[in-house]
């Protein structure tokens, strides 16, 4: 579970988070829409602190985030992110990249690792390609392993920053079908997302963002079919 409460964030002057409410339950899928520049990547990176707050509350679990620390690295861990670049480490096998955090940060065996990073790559598809590097893999296969990667931590909540927008047409789907497993499993998930296909099917609900304010909050179907505000309706008519 994911609770925000009345977060505000500036960048200088600009106003990018504004008294953001959010609770995301256990095992809800919420997809984060809304006009480039409105704040979606900022929410998702507040949330592990990978950005800063200036006031309000984040809880991950109904725990407390604190700003620094081994505390923050503990509650970090349980928030998984997947990205729209893939950052995974170059130098590194594909094996070694899901292996790294577990060993490093859980303490886990490489025994243990390995076994369970080479579940991990079995279930996104990809077990076949352990010993090769990034750069040898296509770009879905490349967000497969990072979506690999997260997991490998056991997060209780995950994150997902456009993890689609970067890759070629036909390689969208395999990675959303990866997504749609995990939501089915019962995974708490954040997802930004362009991909309305996605978010009729996948998603338990839809909140719409504009200029750092969550201005809609509703069902895929209600926000698809009968959106509320202007904003949202100008949102809709430029991409459907
Ligand atoms: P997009 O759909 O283009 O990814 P977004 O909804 O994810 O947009 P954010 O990246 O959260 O939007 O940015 C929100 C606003 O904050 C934008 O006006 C952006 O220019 C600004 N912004 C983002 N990061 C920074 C930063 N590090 N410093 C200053 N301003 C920033
Ligand atoms: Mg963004």
């Amino acid at each position: 579970m994911i609770s925000m409460t009345a977060v505000q964030k500036h960048y200088g002057d600009l106003h990018v988070l504004r008294d953001i409410d959010l609770e995301v339950p256990t095992g809800q899928v919420v997809i984060v829409l809304g006009p480039s520049g409105s704040g979606k990547s900022t929410l998702c990176r507040t949330i592990n602190r990978l950005e800063p707050i200036d006031s309000g509350t984040i809880a991950v679990e109904g725990k407390v985030l604190p700003a620094e620390g081994k505390a923050l690295a503990a509650l970090r861990a349980d928030v998984g992110m997947v990205f729209q670049s893939f950052n995974l480490f170059a130098h590194k096998t594909i094996l070694e990249n899901v292996m790294l955090a577990p060993v490093k940060v859980r303490k886990k065996s490489k025994a243990e690792a390995k076994t369970r990073a080479l579940e991990l790559l079995e279930r996104v598809g990809i077990a076949n390609q352990a010993d090769k590097y990034p750069a040898q893999l296509s770009g879905g296969q490349q967000q497969r392993v990072a979506i690999a990667r997260a997991l490998a931590m056991s997060p209780k909540v995950m994150l997902f920053d456009e993890p689609t927008s970067a890759l070629d047409p036909e390689m969208v789907s395999e990675v959303l079908d990866v997504m749609t497993t995990l939501a089915k499993e019962g995974m708490t998930m954040l997802v930004v997302t362009h991909e309305m296909g996605f978010a009729r099917k996948a998603g338990d609900r839809v909140i719409f963002m504009a200029d750092g304010a969550i201005v809609e909050d509703t069902t895929p179907d209600t926000f698809f079919t009968a959106p509320k505000t202007d904003r949202a309706k100008d949102f809709l008519s430029k991409i459907l």
